[in-house]
């Protein structure tokens, strides 16, 4: 369980890593036993350091937040925990659902109904399945049969590396038409990619929609989504526990701010405040633009790779509510007029029972980070955003709101355009025992907790062999 701060608790003590100051060694056992860092405590950081200790090695992890679980870290609220971020899973998330299972915490992820809707022209459509596609009267009639026939059609397609080499603006623009594109699946992309909603590939959007194809046993099942009862810090603290026992020795509040290589292949990682450990070979989960920054001795080519990828940004206000807003737990908001572009109530999908009566939902937007939002005051952002809940639902009013939080991240979303595959920068960086496991090498699925568990489980297994044939040679 995490504790009242949201730092999760700790179950088993660890000992420290061995510190001697810049320069510092650390021989590496005969045994084959290596000493591996892994930068970065969210879900890919936490994954890596249990399989590698699990593996036999000898694992140091930096973390340099307050708390494990990076994006999908929750905070302490009324009653419970929530995640900064909205989360859940989808049935077709089951690396993090076999890893939940082995970790002793499978019991505690529940599938629950979701319940989708639209905002359109001042109104709440319901969106749950081809009925109420049917029955979009923003858009014409015709307009709506040709939406269900892409969505049908997506749906059937496979072979997603013809969708590489278009955007999905051009792609969806010519199926739907420009009028039905413009007020439903190109709003969309707007609200989720800004200044570049016209440059993302057509590949992201159909994993979308396989993403939730594949999550659903028919067209017609409601849709079920998945959630960990007490918050994703139950997963995360289970890995914590699990990488911990297994002998990891994960370390919060501390991120290394260099890496440097020695002459015999081995690195340095130069800890913020000036002390260095020596690690055999380490692995970063940072985002692309930070291991660009920790590892000046990175080649140009690589280097250009990494700084070649960009994010989209999130700023994301949190309410607590003494009641709820609206009945619909995701709500899509395709209205321009209005500053967030999606509700998610998440206590109309896990329910106010959880914690003391309250209703927590949160108010989404994607950005770029010179957006406004992304800097300004969190109580302005608030003050910004409120008056928007009276068109949602009209009897709305600010003393429903009991408490408020926002929270921002830079690298959100990866940014997935033309021909991605080959600009993808490799796990094996080219300078030796030095490894890069991050969202923007998640691909062709969207990036999510399930997809940092296999980056985590796959980044490990490359890691875990190259070490074997190293000591075998
Ligand atoms: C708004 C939003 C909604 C989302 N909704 C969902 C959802 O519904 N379902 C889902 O599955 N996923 C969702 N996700 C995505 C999911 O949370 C992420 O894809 C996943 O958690 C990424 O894990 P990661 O370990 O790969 O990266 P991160 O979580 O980004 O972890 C990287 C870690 O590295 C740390 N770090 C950075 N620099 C340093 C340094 N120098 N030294 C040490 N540490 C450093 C960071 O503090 C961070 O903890 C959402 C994300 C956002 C932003």
């Amino acid at each position: 369980m995490a504790d009242p701060t949201g730092t999760p608790t700790l179950t088993v003590a660890a000992p420290s890593p061995e510190r001697t100051g810049p320069p510092s060694r650390i021989a590496s056992a005969g045994d084959g036993r290596r000493h591996v860092g892994v930068i970065g405590g969210g879900v890919a950081g936490l994954t890596t350091a249990l399989r590698l200790a699990q593996g036999g090695h000898r694992v140091t992890l930096w973390e340099r937040g307050k708390a494990f679980g990076g994006q999908a870290v929750a905070f302490p609220v009324a009653g419970g925990h929530l995640e900064h971020f909205y989360h859940h899973l989808f049935q077709s998330d089951r690396d993090i659902a076999g890893l939940a299972e082995e970790l002793g915490v499978g019991d505690k992820l529940v599938w629950l109904p979701s319940n989708v809707g639209y905002f359109a022209d001042g109104k709440i459509w319901p969106l749950n399945g081809a009925v109420d596609l049917l029955k979009l009267g923003f858009i014409p009639f015709p307009d709506r049969v040709r939406l269900g026939a892409v969505t049908f059609y997506l749906q059937k397609v496979k072979d997603w590396k013809k969708f590489e080499r278009v955007t999905a603006h051009d792609w969806l623009r010519r199926a739907l038409g420009q009028r039905a594109y413009d007020r439903t699946l190109g709003a969309q992309l707007r609200a989720k990619f800004g200044r570049y909603h016209d440059q993302v590939a057509m590949v992201w959007f159909w994993g979308k929609i396989w993403l939730r194809t594949t999550s659903r046993r028919s067209p017609l099942d409601q849709e079920k989504l998945g959630y960990f009862k007490g918050s994703f810090n139950t997963i995360i603290d289970a890995m914590v526990s699990g990488a911990r026992e297994a002998g990891a020795d994960l370390h919060l509040g501390e991120g290394p701010s260099e890496l440097r290589q020695r002459s015999d292949g081995s690195w340095d990682v130069l800890i913020e405040g000036g002390e260095a450990v020596h690690c055999d070979t380490v692995v970063s989960t940072v985002p692309s633009p930070i291991m660009a920054r920790l590892v000046p001795a990175l080649p140009g080519d690589y280097r250009a790779k990494l700084l070649g990828l960009t994010y989209e940004a999130a700023a994301v206000a949190v309410l607590e509510m003494d009641r709820k807003l609206t009945d619909i737990y995701w709500l899509n908001v395709a209205d321009e007029a209005i500053p967030f572009t999606a509700v998610i109530e998440h206590t109309n999908f896990y329910g106010p029972e959880h914690y003391d009566g309250s209703h927590f939902l949160y108010l989404s937007k994607y950005l770029e980070t010179d957006h406004p939002y992304f800097s300004m005051p969190a109580d302005d952002l608030i003050a910004e955003y409120l008056p928007y809940l009276k068109r949602l639902n009209p009897d709305f009013d600010p003393s429903w709101v009991k408490r408020t939080w926002v929270f921002r991240e830079k690298a959100a979303q990866p940014i997935v355009t033309l021909n991605y595959s080959e600009k993808l920068p490799d796990h094996r960086t080219p300078l030796a025992n030095l490894y890069l496991a991050n969202t923007s090498q998640i691909y062709p699925e969207d990036r999510g907790t399930n997809y940092s568990v296999r980056l985590g489980n796959d980044i490990s297994k490359l890691v875990l062999g190259d070490l074997a044939r190293a000591t075998a040679g």
